[in-house]
Parts: C-alpha cells; sequence; structure tokens
C-alpha cells in the first residue's frame, strides 16, 4: 500500500527530517537527487514497499517526515547497497535507510507488529543486556510481540530442534557483559 497524505497547507510540512539527515556524514548529499528513479528500477524490493527509495527521498525533502519514518519500506530494505552504487548522484541510499531506521526505533514510529523492526529492538536488547543472542529466546520474544497465535503452530519445529539439539533455550551470555555495554552506550553517544 502507497504512502498518501494530502495537505491543505504548505505549512503543515516539517521538514525536520531533512534537517536531521543533512547533519549526518554525507547526509547532505540527499539534497542533489535528481528523482531519475534509477535507485527504485534497480532495487530488487521495492515492489513490496509502500514507497520507491525515490519517493522516499522526494518525501523527505518535501517535508513528509513522520510518514517516512512509519513506513514499511526502511524495513524492508535488504542493504543489498545495489541504489547506492547505482545512483548518478552518488547519494549514499543505503546509509540513509540505516539511519532512518534508527530513528524510527528511537522514536518508536514503526509500524506495530512488523516482524523486522521488532526483531531488530529485540536482538539489540538481549545483546545489550548479555552479550550474546539466544536464539530461542529471541524468536518466542519476537512471535509474542508480532504474532502470539503463531507460537503454536511452531511448537513441533521448535521441539525438534531441541530434541537434535539444534535450538536449546539455555541463556547465552558473555562474562562481563557490562563492558560491552559501556562500548555500546559509547557508540550511541558518538552517532548523536
Ligand atoms: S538514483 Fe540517486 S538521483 Fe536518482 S532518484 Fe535515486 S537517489 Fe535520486
Ligand atoms: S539497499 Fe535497500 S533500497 Fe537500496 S536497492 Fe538494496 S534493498 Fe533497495
Amino acid at each position: 500500500m502507497e504512502i498518501k497524505r494530502t495537505i491543505a497547507y504548505e505549512g503543515e510540512l516539517d521538514k525536520s527530517l531533512l534537517t536531521r539527515l543533512s547533519a549526518l556524514p554525507e547526509g547532505n548529499l540527499i539534497r542533489r537527487c535528481i528523482q531519475c528513479g534509477t535507485c527504485s528500477g534497480v532495487c530488487p524490493l521495492s515492489i513490496y514497499m509502500d514507497s520507491s527509495p525515490r519517493k522516499l527521498i522526494a518525501l523527505i525533502r518535501e517535508g513528509f517526515g513522520k510518514e517516512v519514518l512509519s513506513s514499511f519500506t526502511i524495513w524492508l530494505c535488504s542493504s543489498c547497497y545495489s541504489c547506492t552504487v547505482s545512483c548518478p548522484q552518488e547519494i549514499p541510499i543505503t546509509e540513509i535507510m540505516y539511519a532512518l531506521k534508527r530513528m524510527a526505533l528511537e522514536e518508536k514510529t514503526y509500524p506495530r507488529r512488523f516482524p523486522v523492526p521488532v526483531l531488530a529492538r529485540e536482538f539489540y536488547r538481549m545483546v545489550f543486556k548479555e552479550g550474546r543472542n539466544t536464539e530461542a529466546l529471541l524468536v518466542l520474544r519476537l512471535l509474542a510481540k508480532t504474532n502470539i497465535l503463531k507460537t503454536f503452530s511452531y511448537l513441533p519445529m521448535g521441539l525438534n530442534l531441541m530434541l537434535t539439539r539444534r535450538l536449546s533455550l539455555k541463556k547465552e551470555k558473555i562474562s562481563r557483559p557490562s563492558q560491552l555495554r559501556k562500548f555500546l552506550e559509547a557508540i550511541k553517544e558518538v552517532g548523536k
């Protein structure tokens, strides 16, 4: 489904997202977009997106930041870099997608119950706390927060994997997770 929004007055537009992206390394290059559509043409996932990469950039520049940060597009991007290497204006589209994902997670504007952002958030939380990801627990959390009814349909497969010792509920943990937490906090500060 395409992103649609009508406005009555130009004053309803908000270009703060463009300003924030422009402050990031090479983010200012977004202003050079000539809307040629090459990025959308080479993107293997644009047919599933609610707005193509070209349109997403147009929306950012025109002041539809709220729609962009709540779109499915940024979560469907698989970071294949096809758009980035093909863009005639050398715009780092993939990095822009990453920045938008970070902002959507921080501001909790991502589509509710959509598995991709929920998985990203839960994975980060688990690694931040324990220093490692426990696959079985991660899957359980993902299902609980996206579609709890699906948990039951996955039970036979999960049990099979456990019986063959390819999946375990035993929590994975590093010896000093507090050190990793300090490191991750420092990275977060640098990215602000
Ligand atoms: S390929 Fe580059 S210049 Fe062309 S529409 Fe996409 S971002 Fe804009
Ligand atoms: S990096 Fe993302 S937006 Fe760019 S072509 Fe690949 S999937 Fe599409």
